[in-house]
């Protein structure tokens, strides 16, 4: 078993959310308090963090990270048409030394089977999923946190019909 603690992590609805304005432009954004609550988090857990977000394959979205200072090493491979649990575990198959890994996502795309950390896309990350997020890479807890089954069910049928573009 290897030794890195991998966070995979979405931006849309985790760093940002519904009161963040958005208006498109370079840079995209990030909300500055829901960006220090995750830094705390990698900096608490030496998590390394690898981009799940729709941002890792678009110029302007890598751009911004960048410029936000997102603390990222890599990111999961874009397979069109899989969802993004099969991004994530193709990434996981190269990478041999992973001691725990949870990702951080408020999108469902068939990610159930996996430690999925779940903020709401209203609010972004808060310090409840922030607390989870520490204890689970260390070990402290098996526990996750996501939304109730049906949220859920939504969002990974949303996700079909869509062709796992979110
Ligand atoms: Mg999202």
């Amino acid at each position: 078993m290897g030794s890195d603690r991998i966070i995979f992590l979405d931006i849309d609805g985790v760093l940002n959310c519904k009161r963040t304005p958005n208006p498109r432009k370079l840079p995209y954004i990030v909300d500055p308090p829901l960006l220090e609550t995750f830094k705390r988090v990698v900096e608490r857990t030496e998590a390394k963090v690898v981009l799940s977000s729709t941002w890792r394959y678009d110029p302007a979205g890598l751009f911004s990270a960048k410029h936000w200072g997102i603390p990222f090493i890599d990111a999961i491979p874009d397979m069109p048409g899989k969802p993004r649990r099969d991004e994530i575990l193709a990434w996981l198959k190269l990478h041999g030394d992973v001691a725990r890994f949870a990702v951080l996502d408020d999108d469902d795309d068939e990610l159930d089977e996996l430690p999925l950390f779940q903020p709401s896309t209203a609010a972004g990350i808060d310090e409840k999923i922030a607390e989870g997020l520490v204890a689970y890479p260390l070990g402290k807890t098996d526990q996750d946190m996501r939304c109730n089954r049906l949220k859920r069910l939504f969002q990974n049928i949303r996700s079909m019909v869509t062709g796992h573009k979110g």
